[in-house]
């Protein structure tokens, strides 16, 4: 069975094409990128081949499914040419609301309750809804599974969910904090206990997903029990452009005394702010160069990126009573051995030690023989994910109705 896993974002998908037979091999990866502008493209790379990239005007979502559709079909991906063949689609989906705890098989239902989730976070899931809806009309005769962002965190009890507003908000309007990126907290919980040949079950683990979103989670007894991310993706850490944590009176101020308008408040946490609005750049790479360089600016859009996920790493290590994994992720977590040193600075008293050797090679263990607590470079594979689901919805959904 042949599984095609779709990650939808604003302005690129990324995809990757798996055989289930042959152990989840990838038959084809890549990604359109910069949907919409005239210097859009889709980079693609199939089984051992070189990437290649394919200039191309992509307009719109549409025409970058089709025309990923059409690099997949020509390229023979052991598809023999037909995209026909492929036996089922996943897509990532960013809000699930409270609706969706496990993926789901789309049908008309289905993709009503995510557009109705997709209100609390349009800016995050409108690509999401268009992603599934031009994918199921191109592949028609195949089944599409929702895999949710959301489901991994709906284990959280309400101490960790329940903002203190008064209770009929949560009530009447649902407003509680979700969390995100669960698909790859899960999926990262899981790799480290599969390599510490442990349970999950047994470990205590704190996840950093460090990427251009960032969100830390603190998975007890297999579970998430409390994440950084909240009613949208805009809570907790300083991301690439999005703020995190704020005194929610800032945005009332904005508004009242500054005289912006909703729309504008809106871009401007989300894609004006973070590591963006306090240097001008959002890529960890170039901030790190900047900073290298005495660009003071870069050096303390550093501290306060590493400085707040040193202390979501301390309250999650108080809330577990104790951790016995750490594990880093996402292009800045697997990749900036700066910045991983720098947060794991200040653990000492967990018992939790970075050796730099393997820090600076990026390797898999990255913590000292006598650390107490291990550290962890595990990188992010939430395609792989979201197939595994959209394999197993498939087969339950033919065993149970003898046809899909
Ligand atoms: P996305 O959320 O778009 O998938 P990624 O997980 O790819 O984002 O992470 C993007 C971030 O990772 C950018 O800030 C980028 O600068 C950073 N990054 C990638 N490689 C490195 C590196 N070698 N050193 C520091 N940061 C890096």
């Amino acid at each position: 069975m042949k599984i095609l896993a779709l990650n939808c974002g604003s302005s690129s998908i990324k995809y990757k094409l798996f055989d289930v037979d042959r152990n989840y091999q990838v038959l084809a990866k890549g990604i359109a990128e910069r949907i919409g502008q005239k210097s859009s493209s889709i980079c693609q790379t199939i089984e051992n081949k070189p990437e290649y990239r394919i200039e191309k005007y992509l307009p719109d979502h549409r025409a970058a499914m089709q025309a990923l559709h059409q690099a997949l079909a020509e390229n023979k991906s052991g598809l023999s040419g037909d995209i026909g063949k492929v036996d089922g689609v996943g897509h990532r989906i960013v809000h699930g609301g409270e609706r969706f705890r496990n993926p789901a098989l789309i049908n008309e239902e289905v993709l009503e309750q995510i557009k109705e989730s997709a209100m609390f976070a349009p800016l995050h899931c409108q690509p999401n809804v268009t992603g599934v809806e031009v994918s199921r009309e191109l592949l028609p005769d195949v089944p599409h599974v929702a895999v949710f962002d959301t489901a991994a965190h709906q284990t959280l009890e309400p101490k960790a969910f329940l903002y203190a507003l008064p209770i009929e908000y949560y009530e009447k309007y649902k407003i509680r904090k979700y969390g995100f990126h669960g698909i790859n907290h899960s999926y990262v919980a899981n790799e480290a206990a599969r390599i510490l040949t442990k349970p999950l079950n047994d470990l205590k683990v704190i996840t950093c997903h460090l990427g251009s979103g960032c969100s830390i989670t603190a998975f007890e007894q297999g579970r998430s029990i409390d994440t950084s991310m909240g009613l949208t993706p805009l809570e907790g850490l300083v991301m690439g452009s999005r703020c995190g944590d704020l005194d929610p009176s800032i945005v009332l101020y904005l508004i009242e005394v500054i005289g912006l308008q909703v729309e504008q408040v809106r871009d401007l946490l989300n894609r004006k702010s973070g590591l963006l609005g306090l240097c001008g750049h959002n890529d960890m790479r170039d901030i790190t160069e900047m900073a290298e360089k005495g660009d003071k600016r870069a050096q303390i859009a550093i501290e306060i990126f590493v400085y707040r996920t040193q202390k979501y790493i301390g309250a999650y290590a108080a809330a577990l009573n104790g951790v016995d994994v750490i594990v880093f992720t996402g292009g800045i977590g697997e990749n900036s051995p700066s910045i991983r040193a720098r947060i794991m600075g200040n653990f000492g008293y967990l018992g939790a030690y970075i050796d730099q050797a393997k820090n600076k090679n990026n390797e898999t263990m990255l913590s000292s023989d006598d650390s107490v607590v291990r550290l962890m470079n595990i990188p992010a594979n939430e395609e792989m994910l979201i197939a595994q689901h959209a394999y197993t919805i498939i087969t339950q959904s033919v065993k149970n109705k003898g046809k899909i």
